[in-house]
């Protein structure tokens, strides 16, 4: 009888006595002189197989003798229980080994560049260079595991919801996400250019004004951006669209599918989310990404610090900026030495500077202290709640900055507070964006996520006196200080979106030569609609608890764009670059 292959990480001590062919590497070899140990890997896990010279085929046993680390192998034997003392708790297959009969190397390996183990002090770079050996790491296949899990889960959620997963294309028109585009030339239209997609945006505008009403795709999006650990150039969204939706519709979806893909990680989420005004987060965490797990909250120390002649607070106050604080508990600890690192971290985040205040066996400290009125510090410290064996850190600055900063400082005061329950992924929803940004260089006002979110039509009336006061039908899903998403409810009227545009500084000409097909299309029964895309590699990340997106992306990019393993970006055939009309670069004769 032939027997079928039988993942070895999945035999249990249940299996004793049967005979299995197992295939896959060699993870580890021991020789104990009458026995030879072996260690093989597969998807499944590990294994132990033993080969006992006393009662194992000859070649079998000289086969072990010469196998060696990523050797693919064939071996047939029978499961046997382990004696008590011999069993591996550290393994799921640790009550039982593989009593080999025989061997058979199906591909040889050379010796590989780093151990492939789950702890591994190969560099980052070895590990791209290697990728594929690299992913033969069990702790990198169970992150891959866990992510097609992920896709599986949010794939049933939603099309059980009735929402119809399309493709967009990836040779389109440039989408404005604010991001650079990665081009691509046309060679039978010389001189013209494809963008890849930023996101599917203006696809799945059209798709609600196809009448698909419900929308969704894992789509792959390209964004010629500076990377960074959280960052790649290319990454997959959760992309969605609904017709006729309110917010809550598409909370809804999106809470319940978050819910799903977490539990594949055993990570419990409770829903409904809680709300946050944008205004409420700023003013609350200096963040439109609050972490929600600590609570720490920013105070507005305007009232107080006014009218003191106190030259930092003057400085800010009459120049249209704001004067804010954070209470730090059991802060008054701090060594001067922290509180300089704080200051250093403040400025770091655009403030010009950080002033501190500590109350400690009922006496107040503060540099600020000889600058201010008499009794002011302390009306300073009892509006921050500041209680005795606290310290109060304060911005004077621009709003931005004091935000930024302060927002920093917080998250730092809780890691070292270790304020931060590591277990808890606190979810909510940020709501209510401004539409608008002003660009002072440029004197222009900005979308603050793409061109195509809709007002809020008690706001309308000010889109041309007054943009920067109008809110957006935008919100965020943020979870520990993450931005996993955004989104928002669209402009459906082709006069709106034309009046929006004219705010935006884009013209008639350019809104019709960039946009034309969408207010086109607007103006043959667009249906009220909107949607959301989430960061699928971040939601992967952490479930992993991985630090790196790379651990959750097969085959990463560098932070600096570079594919090492295929060592892309890479030059192309000078006659590939005259096809497309460009003259290949002279190269210096050698
Ligand atoms: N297209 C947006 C983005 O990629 C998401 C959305 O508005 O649905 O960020």
């Amino acid at each position: 009888m032939t027997l079928m292959r039988q993942p070895g990480g999945l035999l249990r001590a249940a299996d004793a006595g049967r005979s299995v062919l197992l295939k896959g590497w060699v993870a580890r070899r021991r020789d104990l002189g009458e026995l030879i140990f072996l260690t093989v890997r597969d998807r499944s896990g590990l294994v132990q197989v033993v080969f006992d010279k006393a009662r194992c085929p000859a070649d079998a046993v000289s086969g072990a003798n010469e196998a060696r680390s990523e050797d693919v192998v064939a071996i047939t034997g029978g499961v046997i229980l382990r004696g008590e003392g011999q069993r591996n708790r550290d393994l799921p297959t640790g009550e039982i080994e593989v009593l080999a009969t025989g061997l058979e190397f199906l591909s040889r390996s050379e010796t590989p560049p780093f151990v492939v183990e789950d702890r591994t002090n190969a560099t980052e770079e070895l590990r791209l260079e290697y990728r594929y050996l690299d992913l033969r790491r069990p702790v990198m296949q169970k992150n891959f595991v866990l992510r097609d899990e992920i896709a599986f889960r949010v794939r049933k959620v939603l099309h059980e919801r009735g929402f119809l997963e399309v493709e967009t294309p990836m040779l389109t028109r440039s989408t404005p996400e604010g991001a650079r585009d990665f081009l691509v030339p046309s060679r039978v239209h010389r001189g013209q250019w494809y963008a890849l997609p930023q996101s599917p945006q203006l696809f799945k505008q059209m798709l609600m004004i196809s009448g698909f009403e419900r929308y969704f795709q894992l789509a792959r999006c390209f964004r010629d951006e500076d990377l960074r650990a959280d960052r790649q150039f290319e990454f997959t969204q959760i992309d969605l669209e609904m017709s006729f939706p309110t917010e809550e519709d598409i909370f809804d979806a999106v809470e319940a599918f978050l819910v799903e893909a977490f539990a594949a990680a055993a990570i419990a989420v409770a829903r409904p989310f809680p709300r946050l005004l944008f205004k409420e987060a700023m003013e609350k965490y200096g963040t439109d990404r609050p972490d929600l797990r600590y609570d720490l909250p920013l105070c507005n120390l305007g009232e107080e610090a006014a009218g003191t002649g106190f030259a930092p607070f003057e400085k800010a106050l009459g120049s249209g900026g704001t004067v804010r604080g954070l209470r730090v508990p059991g802060g008054a600890a701090f060594s001067r030495k922290r509180l300089d690192e704080l200051t250093e971290k403040a400025r770091e985040h655009g403030a010009g500077g950080l002033l501190w205040a500590k109350s400690a066996a009922g006496e107040i400290t503060s540099p600020a202290k000889k600058g201010l009125p008499e009794g002011r510090l302390e009306r300073l410290l009892a509006k921050a709640g500041v209680a005795d064996g606290d310290l109060l850190l304060i911005v004077a600055d621009k709003e931005s900055a004091a935000f930024a900063a302060l927002a920093a400082l917080r998250a730092e005061a809780a890691r070292e507070l270790k304020l931060i329950d590591e277990s808890r992924y606190a979810f909510c929803w940020v709501t209510e964006f401004p539409l608008l940004g002003f660009d002072a260089e440029s004197k222009q006002w900005f979308p603050m996520n793409h061109p195509f979110t809709g007002p809020r039509e008690e706001d309308l009336e000010r889109l041309e006196s007054d943009p920067g006061s109008v809110r957006a039908r935008a919100y965020d899903v943020v979870v520990n200080g993450w931005e996993l998403g955004s989104g928002s409810i669209r402009i459906h009227r082709a006069d709106l979106q034309e009046r929006v545009f004219r705010v935006l500084g884009i013209g008639e000409a350019e809104g019709k030569e960039r946009f034309g097909f969408l207010l086109d299309a607007l103006k043959y029964g667009a249906p009220p609609h909107g949607g959301i895309a989430l960061g699928l590699d971040r939601i992967c990340a952490i479930a992993a608890g991985a630090t790196s997106l790379r651990d959750v992306i097969a085959f990463p990019k560098t932070t600096s764009g570079i594919d090492l393993m295929t060592k892309a970006p890479a030059s192309v055939f000078p006659q590939q670059l005259r096809e497309l009309g460009f003259e290949p670069p002279v190269r210096p004769e050698k």
